[in-house]
């Protein structure tokens, strides 16, 4: 696949854009001003492998409170913010190293752009015009929903261009998967801006890994895309996840665990779905490019397994672990686990 260009924008010291990794976001659920459960969710989804964390700013005391989590986290953080301009700017002055703001919630008139551009400038802070399908501005009405998002984000740009302003990312989203795809296909053709790719409120974890899976992944195919969100209604590790096996199955990134489990048949003798989720789970830490295979017989599982780094082929009584592709050790079933995590601590 050959990836689209696009400029290259630096939120903190993470790139985005032009020859970067792309990188997978997720966004808090806490309440701004809950500190420590903040820190605590950061701390999860960096556990997790996210590259980059927003943060809604709804009021001023979410701005203060924005200032003390960017301080204690270490990582470079990317404020939310809706309606406001002096929201904005206080995020920006709270240690924000990427503003996202929606046109179709905020004032794009000349002036209120420059002054935020003075803001931005002072403190190398890009910003992200995130258009959705449900705040489209009134005025671009009346145009093809892929047509109306592709003009509402570039006119925003075009205001911020005006006043020297470049550092900018563009995302499209909407809901309705053949819109975000269309949409973003439109503004891909069009401006070198790099793209972050999403499909809005798209769901729970099965239908949202779903409609994602397809709109993400369609366009980073075709090398559209810099950075993505997985959007869940979901605890919001989940995000990151998904958003890094969309990365891993199209050879996007080569880091962390991927799990292949057997759809089990009337040969299976462990709860292979139980087991690879717990392998999933005890994994998700390891940054390291790992297949894991987990299957429900020793008799075709250790064949099935033979592409793996390590597997398992599970047995009523006894199983199988396997290391590059080859029988490593039978053990008892009840300990299974614990030999496959003292297996895994070794290999990696
Ligand atoms: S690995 Fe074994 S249990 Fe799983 S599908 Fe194949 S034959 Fe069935």
């Amino acid at each position: 696949m050959i990836r689209r260009y696009s400029r290259e924008i630096s939120i903190g010291d993470i790139k985005v854009g032009g020859n970067a990794p792309i990188t997978v976001q997720s966004m808090l659920n806490t309440k701004t001003t809950d500190v420590e459960g903040s820190l605590q969710q950061i701390a999860d989804l960096k556990n997790a492998g996210c590259d980059l964390i927003r943060l809604a700013v709804p009021d001023e005391k979410s701005a203060e409170a924005f200032k003390v989590i960017a301080d204690r986290c270490g990582l470079p953080l990317i404020a939310d913010v809706h309606y406001s301009y002096k929201l904005a700017e206080l995020a920006v002055k709270a240690g924000a190293k990427k503003l996202r703001m929606n046109p179709g919630n905020m004032a794009t008139d000349g002036e209120h752009i420059k002054n935020l551009v003075a803001i931005l400038n002072d403190y190398n802070v890009p910003v992200r015009i995130g258009v959705n399908g449900g705040s489209l501005d009134k005025q671009f009405k009346g145009m093809s929903e892929d047509d109306a998002l592709v003009a509402s984000a570039l006119s925003t740009a075009d205001t911020f261009e005006k006043f020297g302003f470049s550092n900018i990312i563009v995302a499209i989203k909407a809901s309705n998967v053949l819109t975000m795809i269309e949409s973003n296909r439109k503004l891909a053709k069009v401006c070198d801006y790099p793209l972050h790719l999403g499909v809005t409120e798209a769901g729970t974890l099965k239908s949202g890994l779903i409609k994602s899976s397809i709109g993400i992944g369609t366009l980073l195919e075709e090398g559209i895309g810099d950075t993505i969100r997985v959007s869940l209604s979901a605890p919001v590790v989940e995000e990151v996840y998904a958003g890094k096996a969309i990365l891993r199955a199209l050879g996007l990134r080569n880091s962390g665990v991927e799990v292949v489990s057997c759809p089990t048949c009337a040969r299976t003798e462990i709860d292979v779905q139980g087991l690879a989720e717990e392998v999933e789970r005890l994994t998700a830490h390891v940054t390291k490019p790992l297949k894991i295979s987990v299957m429900g017989c020793p008799l075709n599982g250790i064949g099935e397994g033979e592409g793996s780094d390590l597997g398992i082929a599970g047995g009523k009584e006894k199983s199988v672990l396997l290391k590059n592709g080859e029988i490593y050790k039978t053990v008892p079933s009840e300990i299974l686990m614990q030999e496959f995590m003292a297996l895994l601590e070794q290999f990696i």
